[in-house]
C-alpha cells in the first residue's frame, strides 16, 4: 500500500466500465493473478494517451493485452502499438484478445525477451513507451528505450514504488526482493538525474514514473 486504502478505494470507486470485453479480460486476469495495470493507474495511462495523441506506442510487458487494449480506446485512429511479451502462455491469450477487440491490425505483438527484441527496434521511433515488465531490468533497458524516443517523447514506468517497499532500508526488505529494491532506486535516481530527461514520480497504484525527453538548451 502506498496511499491510504480508503483513498485508493474511493478513487477506484469512481472508475466506470471500459466496455464488456475489457471488463471481462480484467476480471479473468484478476482471477488468474495476471498482474495487469491497476484501475487508478489505468485512468492515468488513458488520460496521457488521450492527451499526447501518439502515433507510435511501445509497450514492454503485454501480459494478456489488457493495457494495450485500454490504450486503443483513446489513441488516435492511425496510431500503432508494438508490444513485447516473453511468457509463452500469455501470448496466445493476448493475440486472442486483440482479435476479439478487432484491434489485431493496430497492435503488433513481438514474442520474446525484451532483452533481445529491443535492439531490433533500432531505427523506429515511439512517442510513448509504457514500461511494465521485469522491474529489475528497467535500468538496463533505459538507454535503449531513450534512443527509440523523439524529443518530447514520454516514458511511463509502472510499479516503481514496489508497494511502498522502496522507502524501506535495503535490510528491511525481504532478501529475495533486495536486488530489485536497489535496482529500482537506481532507476529512479537515473530518471531524475539524467540529462535531457524530466521525471515526475507519482504515488498512484504501485507507483508510476512519467518521464519526458527533451534537449537541454544553453540559457
Ligand atoms: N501491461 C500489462 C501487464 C504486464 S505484466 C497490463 O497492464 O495489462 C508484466 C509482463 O511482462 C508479464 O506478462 C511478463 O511475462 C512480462 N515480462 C517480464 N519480463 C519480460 C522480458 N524481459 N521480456 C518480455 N516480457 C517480459
Ligand atoms: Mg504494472
Amino acid at each position: 500500500m502506498i496511499v491510504n486504502d480508503r483513498i485508493t478505494d474511493y478513487i477506484r470507486s469512481l472508475e466506470s466500465s471500459q466496455g464488456s470485453l475489457l471488463d471481462s479480460i480484467e476480471q479473468e486476469a484478476l482471477r488468474d493473478r495476471v498482474p495487469i495495470i491497476r484501475r487508478e493507474t489505468a485512468a492515468l495511462l488513458r488520460t496521457l494517451v488521450g492527451a499526447l495523441r501518439p502515433a507510435r506506442i511501445l509497450e514492454i510487458g503485454t501480459a494478456v493485452g489488457y493495457s494495450s487494449l485500454l490504450m486503443c480506446r483513446v489513441m488516435p485512429e492511425n496510431c500503432r502499438i508494438t508490444t513485447i511479451e516473453k511468457y509463452e502462455k500469455r501470448i496466445p491469450a493476448a493475440l486472442d484478445n486483440f482479435k476479439k477487440a478487432g484491434e489485431e491490425g493496430r497492435i503488433t505483438l513481438l514474442a520474446g525477451d525484451a532483452d533481445d527484441l529491443l535492439a531490433g527496434l533500432k531505427g523506429q521511433t515511439f512517442d510513448l513507451v509504457f514500461m511494465d515488465a521485469a522491474k529489475g531490468q528497467y535500468l538496463h533497458w533505459l538507454p535503449m528505450i531513450l534512443k527509440l524516443m523523439p524529443e518530447g517523447g514520454v516514458l511511463i514506468s509502472d510499479n516503481v514504488l514496489q508497494d511502498g517497499d522502496i522507502v524501506e532500508s535495503r535490510f528491511a526488505v525481504e532478501r529475495r526482493n533486495r536486488t530489485i529494491h536497489s535496482r529500482m532506486r537506481r532507476y529512479l535516481y537515473e530518471l531524475k538525474h539524467r540529462k535531457g530527461l524530466e521525471t515526475a514520480v507519482i504515488p498512484i497504484g504501485d507507483g508510476v514514473a512519467v518521464s519526458t525527453k527533451y534537449t537541454e538548451r544553453m540559457e
